[in-house]
């Protein structure tokens, strides 16, 4: 049996901790998060068909049944309020993409995984260094975790899945490198329109829209509970946080479409306070190093764009697990972790690839008026040819690549 500290419970972390204490492997999961609170830190709710495979591939489908969820009705894209495409879930997939609250979702497979004697749970504690055997010429193996409160925990094999700023990954000292600019966004709720249940179609949100109008950028889509949420991409050196409540849903409103529009003006009050939230994507070219594998976020940052990083944290995971069991002592455990970059690097550099071009498409339209203006007055004829262009993107989007995991 081998002894595995995992750091972080988020999606990645806590699927591993999971599939390794369900095959009765000693595993230790440390989150730093006080009392475990799933539902504090922002997370998407969208699962892809890629990311559905993998809970099925993991035993864990009736879990997923058992939380509440609803599918997505599908995509669209809205140019100076006018819609230039729409395609509906679930695309030429098994199944549509599946709105699942996160925390939920964490919550269950916490529970799922701490059914399990061989594992610890070590909520509120924080990481804060790696530590290392003796070695007289440089860095020795990883041999453990030091953690906030002076403890050191041992292990065969620590896997980081600290998420995207990971501490681990810059004490290990693994380069991270990141892609473009980076992006900012402001993330807005409004409460699910009286009436209307998470699993009724509301004509005013149909499905993830994708809204360009006057130089900005944002989305509107319903969570999995039926609330609306709504994200604004912020310029470069943007001030226009310092805005009133109302400043902000008449901005939201200038950029959707009737009935949409009127909702969010109406809804005023109900607005939530915009919750600012910056990403860097990134692809570290190492994943690990003796005695640390790195999974997840903390290897590859993801961007927004096309919901992709839990799904990829899931996939992760996975093939993680099944690498990870196979190997026994700390030489076949370095040579395992070594395998899961080999196989998982593909198709993550594949995904980065293709939301990096979905973003630099978006921008341009989203920031060049003539784009826009030409678009929205020719969308009978542009929306087609769009359409075609962008649904051609998608299936790896979705799906993964075939024999990723
Ligand atoms: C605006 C936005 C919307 C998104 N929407 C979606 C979506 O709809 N679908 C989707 O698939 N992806 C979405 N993503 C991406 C997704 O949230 C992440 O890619 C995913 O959560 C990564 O999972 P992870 O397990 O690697 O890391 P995280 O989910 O980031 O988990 C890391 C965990 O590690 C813990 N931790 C960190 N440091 C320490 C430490 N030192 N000691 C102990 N614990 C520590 C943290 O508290 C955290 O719980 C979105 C991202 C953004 C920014």
């Amino acid at each position: 049996m081998n002894r595995f500290i995992v750091v972080g419970a988020g999606p990645a972390g806590l699927s591993l901790a999971l599939q390794l204490a369900r095959a009765g492997q000693a595993v230790t999961l440390i989150e730093a998060a006080e009392g475990h609170q799933f539902s504090r830190a922002f997370r998407g709710d969208a699962l892809m068909p890629c990311g559905l495979e993998a809970l099925a591939r993991m035993g864990l489908w009736p879990l997923l049944e058992a939380l509440p969820h609803r599918p997505l009705e599908g995509w669209s894209v809205w140019v100076e309020r006018r819609r230039l495409f729409a395609v509906p879930e679930p695309m030429g997939s098994l199944q549509p993409c599946r709105l699942v609250p996160q925390a939920d979702l964490l919550e269950a497979l916490l529970q799922e995984a701490i059914r399990h004697p061989s594992l610890c749970w070590m909520p509120s504690t924080r990481v804060r260094g790696l530590a290392r055997e003796d070695h007289p010429h440089g860095l020795g193996r990883v041999r453990g975790v030091d953690l906030g409160d002076g403890r050191t925990l041992e292990a065969d094999l620590v896997v980081a899945c600290d998420g995207r700023q990971s501490q681990l990954r810059q004490r290990a000292g693994l380069p991270m490198t990141c892609s473009g600019q980076g992006l900012e966004l402001l993330w807005f709720t409004l409460p699910a329109t009286a009436g209307i249940g998470p699993e009724q179609p509301d004509p005013a949100v149909p499905g993830f829209m994708t809204l360009l109008a006057g130089g900005a950028i944002g989305s509107a889509c319903r969570g999995a509970r039926g609330e609306l949420q709504l994200a604004w991409l912020l310029h470069q050196g943007d001030t226009s946080l310092r805005r009133s409540h109302t400043e902000w849903a008449e901005r939201l409103a200038q950029l959707a479409p009737e009935p949409l529009a009127q909702r969010l003006r109406q809804g005023t009050d109900q607005l939530s306070e915009p919750m600012r939230v910056s990403v860097q994507v990134g692809l570290a070219p190492r994943w690990c190093c003796p005695g640390l594998l790195l999974l997840g976020d903390a290897a590859h940052p993801m961007s927004p764009v096309r919901a992709q990083g839990i799904n990829m944290a899931l996939r992760d995971s996975l093939v993680a697990a099944g690498e990870l069991l196979a190997a026994s002592g700390p030489a076949e455990l370095d040579a395992a972790a070594g395998r899961v970059q080999r196989k998982r690097l593909p198709e993550i550099q594949r995904m980065q690839a293709l939301q990096s071009a979905e973003a630099r498409q978006g921008a341009l339209l989203g920031r060049t008026a003539l784009l826009r203006s030409a678009a929205a007055g020719m969308a009978p004829l542009a929306g087609p040819l769009a359409q075609a262009l962008w649904t051609r993107r998608q299936r790896p989007l979705r799906e993964g690549l075939a024999g990723a995991i």
